[in-house]
């Protein structure tokens, strides 16, 4: 069951962090993680007013798409295996994961072939974590500009970033400031995707315009 007390906490709490870092609660946009959830818990999400569904894994994304109550926007933000690729590009609006040439060329050429032009992001991974996929900060610009000379199918909009697991958010935020000064070195990007459950409010007061929340909408995932 989804509380929906929790949902308009979350809101409230965007706003605040919104209006902290100068800008409005409409700024931010908010994307619903269901990975783990059942269809019936997600529809519930939809009718609470749900738009926007991530999922981190291309087989349950699949075996959710085309079951809910309404139309909704999927984005798959885990990360993604080039064989995969084919079954994903019909069915979502980005794709948060990109992380090498070889994995957007790919993309690139399915898009081709459907005549689609994708949303990507690139991800990046500020605090060098081995447990992480995601280019190092320093990579980010390079790696953007092999993309852009590339895959013509593509359309790079930002960046995505998960940040280590803390105790205490502050001791994150520092990556997300130094995501932050990469995005803005970027040209033509208006997303930049970072900030979870435990973390979120930090992330928007740095700079984040879309959050990826799962834990605080549809509660524990039990693996
Ligand atoms: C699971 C997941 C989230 C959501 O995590 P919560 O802590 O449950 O909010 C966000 N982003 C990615 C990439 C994830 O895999």
């Amino acid at each position: 069951m989804i509380n929906q007390t929790n949902l308009q906490e979350i809101y409230a709490n965007i706003e605040k962090a919104a209006i902290k870092s100068g800008r409005k609660a409409e700024d931010i946009k908010l994307i619903a993680v269901s990975k783990m959830h059942s269809i019936e818990e997600i529809n519930e999400g939809i009718s609470l007013g749900l738009t926007d569904l991530g999922e981190n894994k291309v087989q349950e994304l699949c075996s959710k798409y085309g079951q809910t109550i309404k139309e909704v926007n999927w984005h798959l933000i885990g990360h993604l295996q080039t064989n995969k690729v084919k079954q994903i590009v019909d069915k979502v609006c980005l794709i948060h994961s990109v992380d090498s040439l070889h994995l957007a060329e790919e993309i690139d050429k399915r898009c081709k072939k459907i005549s689609k032009t994708m949303d990507i992001l690139i991800q990046v991974n500020a605090a060098g974590e081995e447990s992480k996929f995601g280019v190092s900060l320093k990579e980010v610009l390079p790696l953007t500009e092999e993309i852009k000379k590339n895959c013509e199918n593509l359309r790079i909009r930002g960046l995505m970033h998960i940040a280590p697991a803390a105790e205490n958010p502050e001791d994150v935020r520092k990556y997300f400031t130094d995501v932050k000064k990469i995005y803005d070195q970027m040209e033509n990007v208006d997303i930049l995707s970072m900030g979870m459950s435990h973390d979120y409010e930090i992330a928007i007061e740095e700079g984040a315009n879309m959050v990826r929340i799962g834990t605080l909408i549809f509660g524990e995932r039990n693996y």
